[in-house]
């Protein structure tokens, strides 16, 4: 069985997701603000509402949402676990 994503009622709909990379193995929870109308106006680096203008990700070992603990994590080293990064993309051009 190969696990691509968890989805939770309590997930909010848009700008948060899950993710799980079977290859590491690892969840990772990914946060990013889409540009709207306003932000176009503010900031002439972006060109298209809907443009990602940050993105955090983390890897978790639960769902913050609604608890549960995600799948297929059994083996993975969890001393060595919680990799995170934050990308800025609006200076990008
Ligand atoms: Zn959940």
């Amino acid at each position: 069985m190969t696990i691509k994503a968890h989805t939770c009622h309590a997930l909010p709909k848009s700008g948060v997701y899950l993710h799980f990379d079977d290859e590491v193995p690892a969840w990772t929870l990914n946060i990013q603000k889409e540009a709207s109308e306003s932000d176009l106006e503010e900031n002439h680096h972006l060109e298209n509402v809907g443009d990602i203008i940050w993105l955090t990700s983390l890897n978790i070992l639960c769902c913050p949402y609604c608890g549960q603990q995600l799948p297929g994590l059994d083996s993975v080293d969890k001393a060595s676990y919680g990799y995170f990064q934050h990308n800025d993309f609006s200076r990008w051009n």
